[in-house]
C-alpha cells in the first residue's frame, strides 16, 4: 500500500488499519469474508482494503437496527438524542484533521476543501440536534358531534437504509444520519464503494459519542450487493438515496416489495445565467467555482452557463482563464486547487464527453491542455459554440466541464426560463444580476429545487435542498427532511 507522505501518522495508521463492518455496536468481519481495494484517485495506488458486506450482513444489520428501534432507542427523549448529537459534532471537530485527510485520500479533493467540509458537517449535526425538541405536531379542530381533543404528532418512520455517493462522502453521510437520528430512527448506512473510509471513521466516533448498539450500522460494499439488498429488504421502512438518476430508478423498483418510503437526491444539469448588470468579476469567479469545485463532481454543479451577449466574451475568457490557472495535483500537496476525478472509469467518461462535444462542433475556450499524470485527472474545460441538442449540453457529465451559450438582449425571461427548464433535471439554478426584481421574477419561472442569486451552492442547514423532476423526490436539510424521516400520526380523543 502506497500512502502519500503528507499524511499525519494518525491518518496513515487509520487508513492502513483493518476495516470491518459496524453491526449492532460491534466491528465485525463480513459474513463471506470478502474484501475490496480502495484507491487513492490522485495516484491510482491501492491504499486500503475494506470489508464487502453481502445480503447476509444486511439481514444482521437490519435486525440490529430493528431491535434498537424497538428497544432502548425508542425511550431516548429529544434532549437525550440532542446531547448525543452534540457530542458527535464535538468529536467530528476534535478529529477534524484526521477526517479531512482521510477524505482527501478516499475521494481526491484538495485538503482545504475537505477541511471546509468538516466545519460544515459539525454545524449540520448541531443544527439537527436543535430540532430534536422542536418537531411539533398540531392540535386539530374536530367537527364531529360531542367534545373532542385531537392532535397530530411525528413518529419516527423506523429502520432507514441510507445509500450515499462518493463525491462528498462525509457530508453525504451526515446529511442523512443527523436528521434520521434527531427524530429517533435507526439506520443502516452504505457508503459508496469508492469511498468507504470516512464513514468507517464516523462509525467509530458514533460509538464513542455513546449511541446505543444498533442505532447506526455501517456496511461497506457494492451497490449491486449490499446496496441492492438494502433497497429490497422487507425489514427496512425507508430508503434514503443519493446518487445517479439511473440508480435512483432501480431503488424505486426494489422498494416496491414492501412499499417502503423512498427519498431520492439525484443528478442535475444546472444552469447559471449572467446578466450584463451583474458584478461581472464576482459572476466570473462564481461561475468558475460552480463548475470546478470538487472537479465538477457536484450534483448541483453549474454545468450550463448562459451569458448575455454584451459580456459573453469577457465572462467566458475569465472562467476559462481561472480553469487554466488552477493547479491540479494530489489533495495533500501544497498549492493543489483541483484534485482528480474519483476513478479511471469516471475520467474516461468525462474525457469521452469532451470528445463528443468537439465532434459535434464545440470548441474549447482557453488552453484545453490535458493533464499528464498517473492519477485520474481531467483539466478544467470550457466548451463554446455549443447547441441545445448536444449531449454535452443535455447530459450530466459530473466533471469539470462547462458548456457556455450566449443569449441576446431581446430574449425575455420566459424564453430564458424555457432554456433553463429544457432538461430532465431540476436541482439548481444560479442567477447573477443587480436587478433583484428581475432575479425574483426569473426564479419563479425556473423549475428547480434551489435557486441562488449572486452566489452559487448555498450550503445552509436550514434551507431545504432537493430536486424537481428527475433530480429527485423529497428534500434534504431544513424541517422538511425531518418530516420525511417520520410518519404523521393523528390521535382523536372523545372527552
Ligand atoms: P451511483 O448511483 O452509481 O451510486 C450511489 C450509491 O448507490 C453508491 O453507494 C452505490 O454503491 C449505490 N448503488 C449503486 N447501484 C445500486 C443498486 N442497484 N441498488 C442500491 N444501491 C446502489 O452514483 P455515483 O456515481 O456514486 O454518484 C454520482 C451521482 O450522484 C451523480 O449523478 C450526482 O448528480 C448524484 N449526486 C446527487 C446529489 C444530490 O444531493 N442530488 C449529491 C451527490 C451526488
Amino acid at each position: 500500500m502506497t500512502l502519500h507522505p503528507g499524511l499525519s501518522a494518525d491518518a496513515a495508521s487509520f487508513i492502513s488499519g483493518r476495516h470491518l463492518l459496524l453491526i449492532d455496536g460491534q466491528w465485525v468481519s463480513p459474513s463471506e469474508g470478502r474484501r475490496f481495494e480502495v484507491f487513492d484517485p490522485a495516484t491510482g495506488a491501492v491504499v486500503a482494503a475494506a470489508s464487502e458486506a453481502r445480503a447476509e450482513d444486511v439481514d444482521l444489520a437490519v435486525a440490529a437496527a430493528r431491535r434498537a428501534l424497538d428497544g432502548p432507542w425508542s425511550r431516548f427523549s429529544g434532549p437525550e438524542r440532542a446531547r448525543l448529537l452534540m457530542r458527535l459534532a464535538d468529536l467530528i471537530e476534535a478529529n477534524g484533521e484526521l477526517l479531512a485527510q482521510v477524505e482527501v485520500v478516499d475521494n481526491g479533493k484538495p485538503l482545504a476543501l475537505a477541511r471546509a467540509g468538516i466545519a460544515g458537517v459539525a454545524e449540520m449535526v448541531r443544527y439537527f440536534a436543535g430540532w430534536t425538541t422542536k418537531l411539533n405536531g398540531e392540535t386539530v379542530k374536530v367537527s364531529l358531534p360531542g367534545e373532542w381533543h385531537a392532535f397530530t404528532s411525528h413518529v419516527p418512520i423506523g429502520v432507514v437504509a441510507q445509500i450515499i455517493p462518493w463525491n462528498f462522502p462525509l457530508s453525504m453521510a451526515i446529511w442523512k444520519l443527523a436528521p434520521a437520528l434527531a427524530v429517533g430512527c435507526t439506520v443502516v448506512l452504505k457508503p459508496a464503494e469508492q469511498t468507504p473510509l470516512s464513514a468507517i471513521k464516523l462509525g467509530e466516533l458514533i460509538l464513542e459519542a455513546g449511541f446505543p448498539p444498533g442505532v447506526v450500522n455501517i456496511l461497506t460494499g457494492f451497490g449491486s450487493g449490499a446496496g441492492a439488498a438494502l433497497a429490497r429488504h422487507p425489514g427496512v421502512d425507508k430508503v434514503a438515496f443519493t446518487g445517479s438518476t439511473g440508480t435512483g430508478k432501480k431503488i424505486v423498483e426494489a422498494a416496491l416489495g414492501n412499499l417502503k418510503k423512498v427519498t431520492l437526491e439525484l443528478g442535475g444539469k444546472s444552469p447559471v445565467f449572467i446578466f450584463p448588470d451583474a458584478d461581472i468579476d464576482a459572476a466570473i469567479q462564481g461561475a468558475a467555482n460552480a463548475i470546478f469545485l470538487n472537479s465538477g463532481q457536484v450534483c448541483s454543479a453549474g454545468s450550463r452557463l448562459y451569458v448575455h451577449e454584451r459580456v459573453f466574451d469577457q465572462v467566458v475568457e475569465g472562467v476559462a482563464a481561472i480553469g487554466d490557472s488552477m493547479t491540479l495535483g494530489h489533495g495533500l500537496d501544497a498549492g493543489t486547487q483541483l484534485g482528480p476525478l474519483i476513478s479511471a472509469v469516471q475520467r474516461d467518461r468525462v474525457s469521452d464527453y469532451i470528445d463528443s462535444g468537439l465532434a459535434e462542433g464545440a470548441r474549447i475556450a482557453g488552453s484545453g491542455a490535458k493533464p499528464q499524470s498517473e492519477g485520474y485527472f481531467v483539466a478544467p474545460t470550457v466548451l463554446v459554440d455549443t447547441r441545445p441538442d448536444m449531449r454535452v449540453v443535455r447530459e450530466e457529465i459530473f466533471g469539470p466541464v462547462l458548456v457556455a451559450q450566449k443569449f441576446g438582449k431581446d430574449e425575455d425571461l420566459a424564453v430564458l426560463a424555457h432554456t433553463a427548464n429544457d432538461t430532465e433535471y431540476g436541482l439548481f439554478a444560479g442567477i447573477w444580476t443587480s436587478d433583484i426584481g428581475r432575479a425574483l421574477r426569473f426564479a419563479r419561472q425556473i423549475r428547480a429545487g434551489s435557486v441562488s442569486v449572486n452566489a452559487h451552492m448555498v450550503n445552509e442547514p436550514a434551507l431545504p435542498f432537493g430536486g424537481f423532476r428527475q433530480s429527485g423526490w423529497g428534500r434534504e436539510r431544513g424541517r422538511e427532511v425531518l418530516e420525511l424521516y417520520t410518519e404523521l400520526q393523528s390521535v382523536a380523543i372523545r372527552l
